[in-house]
């Protein structure tokens, strides 16, 4: 019954949508002789056909009319057995979708007229000012706003549906993501092993253009193990799945840590490094592996984007209310023009085509990934960048309890 009536109210409104216009219209008083006359008016329409069907009282429109095939209905206030407001509450809860109503009033009887509207009729027409003009206006611009209000209805629930399928595609994906890195890191691993005991003369002796020919696979495989973590922490950070468990640490082995981990590759790309960590520095309250892992990530991208002759500094100093100690990792690199900062920390997110060119191309996640760890420690990883001159990237890690002296 439901998805007939939905039908012949789709059907109706691609009527109205197609400029063939008919009006399905329900006219409810019980003197005849005004049913008579808005019918007369109407039928007179030029660009509109009235479909029009009429009922003396509240009783009849309820009992004879299904009340959604109509595009609007017409409704005398005074009606022998119910108010105007009486019969809309009554017709309201067949409506699946309110079809407008128009209420007809006395003279004099604004205030009902304001009630009628509060309720919800979509407009009111005071009885003795109804003419042909008024009352089709009246008619057509109910049922315009009542075809554009479904008309968004519509969308919104499309929109609504078209989202939870992305959300469960995008589900699907990082599930896909997530087993593909995990299917590809075992094999991987082991093929590194292999090349390492090759290269090291384990199984043979090995020239030394052999020898450099598996450093460079060595390097190779390792540079697709961190893009394979890169996707499976991207996959955690989508799903909430990003912990981190945080401990006293000492801040100093952390970014020693962190710089034996890039160093190789700091020095391959003929930059230098300084480090500038001030001593006695308390301990912090940090994920060990996690504060490792994101400035390795800001140390490598600074060797990346910064050319040979090049100097990137690491720091460490405590902040004036000794509550907490400032990291920052920056370069002389090519900078980050103004207009990309505030996109550099989304997921994806690369400047240009110089990350793709490079040897060391990205995925675009270390930013994200860093700044989600780096906000899991309550802080927030900042970017300072000028074209041509360098980039600096700082963030605050909190003094462990006890120890902030
Ligand atoms: P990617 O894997 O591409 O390096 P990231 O998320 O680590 O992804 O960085 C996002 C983008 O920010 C990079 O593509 C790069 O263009 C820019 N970027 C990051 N660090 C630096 C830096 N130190 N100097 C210049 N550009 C940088």
């Amino acid at each position: 019954m439901a998805s007939a009536q939905d039908l012949e109210r789709q059907d109706s409104a691609a009527e109205i949508d197609a400029g063939d216009e008919t009006i399905r219209l329900l006219i409810v008083d019980d003197d005849a002789a005004f049913r008579r006359l808005c019918s007369e008016y109407l039928r007179h329409q030029s660009d509109v056909l009235y479909d029009i069907s009429e009922a003396s009282t509240g009783e009849q429109a309820v009992a004879s009319f299904d009340p959604s095939t109509f595009d609007c209905i017409l409704v005398d206030y005074r009606l022998p057995d119910t108010s105007g407001t009486g019969l809309m509450r009554s017709l309201r809860p067949n409506l699946g979708f309110a079809t407008p109503m128009i209420m007809l009033t006395a003279v004099g009887s604004e205030d009902i007229a304001m009630e009628a509207v509060h309720s919800g009729a979509a407009d009111y027409i005071p009885k003795h000012r109804v003419s042909d003009k008024s009352l089709h206006r009246a008619i057509s611009y109910a049922v315009e706003k009542d075809r554009l209000r479904r008309s968004i209805r519509d969308r919104t629930e499309k929109l609504q549906q078209a989202n939870e399928q992305l959300r469960l595609k995008n589900a699907q994906i990082q599930r896909f993501y997530h087993t593909v890195s995990h299917e590809i890191k075992t094999p991987l691993t082991a093929a590194r092993e292999f090349i390492a005991l090759v290269s090291d003369g384990v199984i043979g002796k090995v020239t030394e253009a052999q020898s450099e020919a598996l450093t460079y696979a060595i390097q190779s495989c390792d540079q697709i193990a961190a893009h394979f973590n890169d996707l499976i922490e991207s996959t955690r950070l989508e799903t909430g799945k990003l912990r981190i468990d945080t401990e006293s640490q000492d801040l100093g082995a952390l970014i020693r840590q962190s710089v034996m981990s890039v160093k190789a590759s700091i020095d391959a790309e003929g930059v230098a490094l300084e480090q500038s960590v001030k001593p006695n520095l308390p301990a912090v309250q940090v994920d060990g592996s996690r504060i490792v892992q994101v400035l390795s990530n800001l140390l490598s991208n600074a060797a990346k984007y910064t050319d040979p002759g090049g100097t990137i500094a690491i720091s460490a100093s405590l902040d004036a209310d000794r509550a907490a100690v400032i990291v920052s990792v920056s370069d002389t690199g090519c900078g980050i023009p103004a207009e990309h900062l505030p996109h550099i920390f989304e997921r994806l997110y690369q400047v240009d085509e110089r990350s793709h060119a490079s040897t060391h191309a990205g995925l675009g996640l270390g930013l994200s990934i860093a700044q989600e760890i780096v906000t899991l420690h309550g802080s927030e990883l900042q970017v300072d960048s000028e074209v041509g001159k360098g980039t600096t990237f700082r963030f605050l890690l909190p003094v462990a309890l006890g120890r902030g002296d």
